[in-house]
């Protein structure tokens, strides 16, 4: 009897199994969903930022500008020309940051900001919208392009967030060249550290009032979506001019300066990092779009508009979602920014 019981019961629930299995995972149903997919071109496209702040037209010549704007395009060529023979978005977001980090022209890698003690310490941070693997460095000295020192923590570490020394260690078992600090030096940052020491010095200014106010920002960021779906993004700074005490800005926060979720968005910041960390920005993009259902747009507007103003802090963000939507949403004067969007449409824009 006991036996029967057992045999009737495997029986039924084999059959159940089988029921719900074809059901959920209809091969026909699945065949189906691919074919449609591959007759649609995949979607695939990405945006950049090269810092906000104070950034006016007025105080820019047509040959700086024109250099901005080369080297926006360029970076952004650069990122795109890896997603259309299909690689994967988190190259595009190194590659193309890399670009940046090696010009001058921004905040990140050769020609960051100074510290007060006339040093450069560089952050940086990546997260993988698929996986939601995240990797950052933070007050990084020796490191030409740090976002590959981010990159590499988040691949062959078991850590997300590496800081100052131990980073660079790190860096070296992993076949990291050092660079010499000279390296970052550029004339044009040092004179603004100068010209912020001297305020300083004859009291007539907060420790950070002037360059908060009046210098443009520079920070570069990255997020791409690729041809498999996959969001990535990404982030480099020098941090602010005339820091000190190994201050750590929102560009190695993972959630403030950087946050990537394939099932919302990718989300590059640039600002006064003190407030994008309090506020969260680049994670709470992505949480009202998960939880309250805005669009990437109304999403984006909300935490730059509202929050982070009122707050009383100032910034930016680029934003993509895994449609290819665009975000770029700067409550400053200015925000160096490019896009190419899903139709192939390069946009590369400076002011307001
Ligand atoms: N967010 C950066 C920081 O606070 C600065 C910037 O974006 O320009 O370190």
């Amino acid at each position: 009897m006991f036996k029967i019981l057992t045999f009737s019961f495997l029986l039924f629930c084999s059959f159940g199994c089988k029921n719900i299995d074809e059901k959920q995972f209809s091969y026909d149903e699945i065949q189906d969903a691919v074919a449609k997919k591959e007759e649609k071109s995949p979607k695939f496209a990405l945006v950049i930022h090269g810092g906000a702040g104070t950034i006016l037209k007025e105080n820019m010549s047509d040959s700086l500008e024109n250099a901005y704007r080369a080297k926006l395009e360029e970076a952004i060529r650069t990122g795109y020309a890896i997603l259309e023979k299909g690689g994967p978005s988190l190259e595009a977001v190194m590659r193309t940051i890399n670009v940046l980090e090696d010009s001058p022209l921004f905040n990140a890698g050769k020609g960051a900001v100074f510290t007060h003690e006339e040093t450069n310490e560089l952050d940086a941070s990546i997260m993988d919208g698929a996986t939601l693997n995240a990797g950052a460095v933070a007050g990084v000295t020796h490191i030409k392009n740090p976002i590959n020192l981010a990159y590499e923590v988040m691949e062959n570490s078991p850590h997300v967030l590496l800081a100052g020394k131990g980073a660079e260690e790190f860096a070296q078992t992993r076949g990291f060249d050092l660079v010499d600090p000279s390296y970052f030096y550029t004339e044009n940052r040092f004179q603004s550290l100068q010209r912020i020491k001297e305020k300083e010095a004859n009291k007539t200014a907060a420790l950070w009032d002037p360059y908060i106010k009046n210098s443009k920002f520079g920070t570069v960021g990255c997020v791409a979506l690729d041809k498999a779906g996959n969001i990535a993004a990404g982030t480099s700074t020098g941090g602010m001019t005339n820091k000190r005490w190994n201050r750590i800005g929102d560009s190695p926060i993972i959630g403030a300066g950087t946050y990537a979720n394939n099932n919302t968005c990718g989300v590059s910041s640039t600002g006064w990092g003190e407030y994008f960390i309090r506020a969260l920005v680049a994670h709470d993009i992505s949480a009202l779009m998960e939880y309250k259902g805005l669009t990437l747009q109304e999403a984006a507007a909300e935490v730059i508009q509202k929050k982070v103003p009122t707050l009383g802090g100032d910034g930016g963000v680029v934003a993509l979602d895994r449609e290819g939507n665009i975000a770029m949403e700067f409550n400053t004067a200015g925000m160096y920014r490019a896009y190419i969007d899903i139709n192939g449409e390069l946009y590369v824009g400076i002011y307001k």
